[in-house]
């Protein structure tokens, strides 16, 4: 069992989903699935626009034999599916429910994987990486895309984040 201080601290911090080099995660961790959150981890919050440079990761994965699958908290689930039919990845049906484990559990079933083998990339630490690191995955904390988020988010959790970070997050380019 992970302590609290364990399931709050991310394996990685990293600006961009972009500075994952996926044959790093592939030679150095073993991962061969990333389980990825949506808003402001690949997508700002509310948009559906792919930027270049999370597309190019996404294609890097797949090219690197890496399984991609979205687990979101969103409650737009029409969104959901379209942002990950456009990038051709798998995605839970669903509200992921992050910090509980089911969502993950389903993306790992979806992506045929084993927690060992697998990573969790996304922008919060209350919801992505508790839940990650509850399972076991391989844990990456980015930085959100955009500062435009749900308020308890921004006013709450952020605030929290900062806390227990201090200051460690990945440092702007
Ligand atoms: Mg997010």
């Amino acid at each position: 069992m992970k302590t609290r201080k364990q399931l709050l601290t991310p394996d990685r911090l990293v600006r961009h989903v972009s500075d994952i080099s996926p044959a790093l995660l592939a030679e150095q961790f073993g991962v061969r699935a990333v389980i990825c959150d949506l808003d402001n981890t690949l997508a700002e919050w509310h948009s559906e626009k792919i930027a270049t440079e999370v597309a190019g990761w996404i294609a890097a994965l797949k090219k690197t034999g890496i399984g991609v699958c979205i687990a979101s908290n969103t409650r737009n689930l029409r969104r959901l599916e379209r942002v990950a039919g456009a990038m051709e990845v798998l995605h839970v049906p669903g509200n992921a429910g992050k910090p509980g484990v089911s969502g993950l559990k389903h993306a790992l079933s979806l992506l045929d994987a084993h927690p060992g083998e697998a990573a969790m990339v996304g922008d919060q630490l209350f919801t992505d990486i508790v839940a990650g690191n509850r399972l076991g995955l391989y844990t990456v904390l980015v930085n959100p895309l955009a500062p435009h988020e749900f308020f308890a988010t921004k006013f709450i959790s952020r605030n929290l984040e900062r806390l227990i970070l201090r200051g460690e997050r990945a440092r702007l380019r």
